[in-house]
Formats: C-alpha cells, sequence, structure tokens
C-alpha cells in the first residue's frame, strides 16, 4: 500500500500512518524507571516508579497527600491539628480529622503494645531537649523530671466517632514525629495503588514502602551504616513491604564526648541508650516507623524478646559495638557487606 501522490486522501493517509506509529511506539515502549523527590516533612521524599510514561498528575497527587499530613500534624505548624491540640491541653475536646485520630489511635495502640516504649506524649520532652529546633541541648536534670510529669498517654483521648481527642492535663503535648512520615507514606502509596502505578518506592528519609517489583527483580533496598550513614552494613529484597529505620545518627549532639540523639526513653527522660538503629519491615509503614523507634528504645535484650513474640515483624538491630542481630526469618535474603559479614547473629 502506497500514500496516494495527490488529493485530500495525502494527508489523511499520512495522519493515519503517524497515529498508527505512535500508538505501536508506545505499546510497545519497554518499562523504565522514574524518579521526583520533594523536601516534605523535614526530609527528602523521593517516589520511584516503574512505568511507560511519567503520571505527572498522579505523582503530583501523591505528594499533595504527604502535604496533607504534614499540614495536620506538624506541632510547628499554625492552626494545624497537633498545634491546636497542644495550646488546648487540659481544656477539653478538640475536634480534628479523621487522619488524625488514625494515627493518634495508632500510636496508643503501638504503646499499649511496646509496654509504653512508643509515647507520642512526649512533645514537652522533645521540646525541652531542643529536637524539634536547630539546637538541642542537655536540658537540668530537675527539669527533665518535671517535664517527665506532663508526659504520658493514658491521660490522651480519642474518641473515633467524634473525631475529636483531648489531652488531659495542661503542659501536655503530641509528638507524632515518630510515627507519622510513616502514614505519610502509606497515603502517598495508596495514591500511586489506586491511580494504577503498582511498582514503586515511596520513600521519606528512610521511612519506605516498595510497591511490586523493579523491571524483573524485586526492589533492593540497602541499610544504613550508623557510623558512616553514606554507607550499608546490608540490602535485602523487598516487594509489597514497607521498612523504617530508627537511628542516634538522625538528630543529635555531641557534649563531654556522649552523643544524646532525639529518640527519647520515656522511663528516664534521656536519649535510649544500647543501640545505633533499628530497622524493621511490616506491612504498613506506620508500623514500620512506630516500632523502629520503640524498639530502638527498648534495646536489644527487650526488642529481640518483643520481636520472637510478634512474628509479623522482622528487623535488624545494630548494637554500640556494631554487632547486628537479625531476625532468623532474613536468613538467606539479606545479603551483608564484607565488613559486617561475621559480625551478624541471628534471633
Ligand atoms: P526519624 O524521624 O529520624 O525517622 P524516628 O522515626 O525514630 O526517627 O522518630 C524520632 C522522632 O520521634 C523524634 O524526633 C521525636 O519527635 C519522636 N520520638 C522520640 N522518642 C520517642 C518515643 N520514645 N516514642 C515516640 N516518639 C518518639
Ligand atoms: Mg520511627
Amino acid at each position: 500500500m502506497f500514500p496516494p501522490k495527490h488529493g485530500f486522501l495525502r494527508p489523511l493517509f499520512l495522519c493515519l500512518i503517524a497515529c498508527a506509529t505512535v500508538f505501536l511506539l508506545s505499546s510497545c515502549a519497554k518499562p523504565r524507571v522514574f524518579h521526583q523527590s520533594k523536601w516534605l516533612m523535614g526530609t527528602v521524599v523521593e517516589i520511584t516508579w516503574i512505568g511507560t510514561s511519567e503520571h505527572p498528575n498522579t505523582i503530583k497527587k501523591a505528594y499533595h497527600a504527604i502535604q496533607a499530613i504534614d499540614a495536620l500534624m506538624n506541632p510547628d505548624s499554625p492552626g494545624s491539628d497537633l498545634a491546636r491540640l497542644n495550646a488546648r491541653a487540659g481544656q477539653g475536646f478538640v475536634t480534628v480529622s479523621p487522619l488524625t485520630c488514625t494515627v493518634i489511635r495508632e500510636g496508643l495502640r503501638i504503646w499499649r503494645e511496646t509496654g509504653g516504649a512508643f509515647d507520642i506524649s512526649l512533645f514537652p520532652l522533645t521540646h525541652l531537649w531542643g529536637f524539634d529546633t536547630k539546637k538541642p541541648h542537655l536540658p537540668p536534670l530537675k527539669a527533665i523530671r518535671a517535664t517527665l510529669r506532663e508526659v504520658g498517654s493514658e491521660k490522651i483521648t480519642c474518641d473515633p466517632a467524634g473525631h475529636r481527642a483531648r489531652l488531659e492535663r495542661k503542659g501536655m503535648g503530641l509528638d507524632l514525629g515518630g510515627i507519622a512520615k510513616g502514614f505519610a507514606v502509606d497515603r502517598a502509596a495508596g495514591v500511586l495503588h489506586s491511580n494504577g502505578i503498582h511498582d514503586f518506592i515511596v520513600n521519606a528519609g528512610g521511612d519506605l514502602y516498595c510497591g511490586g517489583r523493579h523491571i524483573r527483580r524485586d526492589w533492593r533496598i540497602g541499610i544504613q551504616d550508623p557510623d558512616h550513614p553514606q554507607a550499608i552494613i546490608a540490602s535485602l529484597p523487598l516487594h509489597d513491604r514497607a521498612i523504617a529505620t530508627s537511628g542516634d545518627y538522625e538528630n543529635y549532639f555531641i557534649k563531654d564526648k556522649i552523643r544524646y540523639h532525639h529518640i527519647l526513653d520515656p522511663a528516664t527522660g534521656f536519649p535510649a541508650r544500647g543501640l545505633r538503629s533499628v530497622s524493621v519491615l511490616a506491612k504498613r509503614t506506620m508500623e514500620a516507623d512506630a516500632l523502629a523507634t520503640a524498639l530502638f528504645v527498648m534495646g536489644k535484650e527487650k526488642a529481640t524478646r518483643w520481636l520472637k513474640r510478634h512474628p509479623a515483624y522482622s528487623a535488624v538491630l545494630v548494637d554500640d559495638a556494631l554487632h547486628v542481630f537479625a531476625s532468623t526469618s532474613l536468613k538467606g535474603l539479606i545479603k551483608w557487606e564484607k565488613r559486617f559479614k561475621n559480625n551478624v547473629s541471628y534471633f
């Protein structure tokens, strides 16, 4: 078949050929890796996805979902649910978004399940240490003790039907810094799924969800070396699963050769000791995020015992001596870096 040489049929014919070529090219287009990153919730949020086109609107919506969580749950953002709740501590119920209620209720559940190691009522304490600012510092012991009296998740009420929450005592405050990022990642993952993108990673500063697979293989995720955060101690394949890490290298200061970091033990009011990092694998990023913080606070012995009783989660713990402890379920999956190979015990 040749294009007609003259007349109105010729442009029509050429147009048809062009359309067919575009159609054929797009239907044969090979899947590629796309990537975007934005600074949100105090960290870099990267979205990586596999597809044949960029899906700009879907990616925009996924980032909007994260921004919406930040706007509700950032205590420093005037008018946010958290700012209003903290300002009205001791003055009755405050109306909050159902999303905020979901995170508060999940925070309370994890507080109960971890014997209080994870505690969303820690705001007065993180504020006293200045970990919510750029200038953290060592507070006087007396002030730490006094502030601990304002802490305790038993003094939080969240009414699921009414979407209202209440902090019982004046001086109390909520800090969702150990859980909200994970929830935001799950919300973005939900947007990608419901818009037809199934192979992706949403990574909010190391708290991440891997949907589906990379091209022809699972996604591979590295676990940071707490001493050299640019390097990794190991990598592992992930498929429709979340991983989150809490480490003492994220936000800290050193005074008299002691490292003071932002993961606080609600029992002492001081940074939790014994571990350098905890990575948790879970179905949802919100759970992985909060549990990484909780298990860090528990320390190696309690954390490994807890994990044995909760086989739905797996974890990798690195202690002060850079010894690594990993769930048996990860045996054979994790590829350890040379330096760590002989330094791993499974539990
Ligand atoms: P990152 O935010 O660096 O990923 P985490 O997920 O471990 O690290 O969260 C640490 C944040 O959680 C702190 O900055 C603080 O806001 C809050 N936090 C600190 N200690 C606790 C705790 N014991 N329970 C709940 N939240 C905590
Ligand atoms: Mg966390």
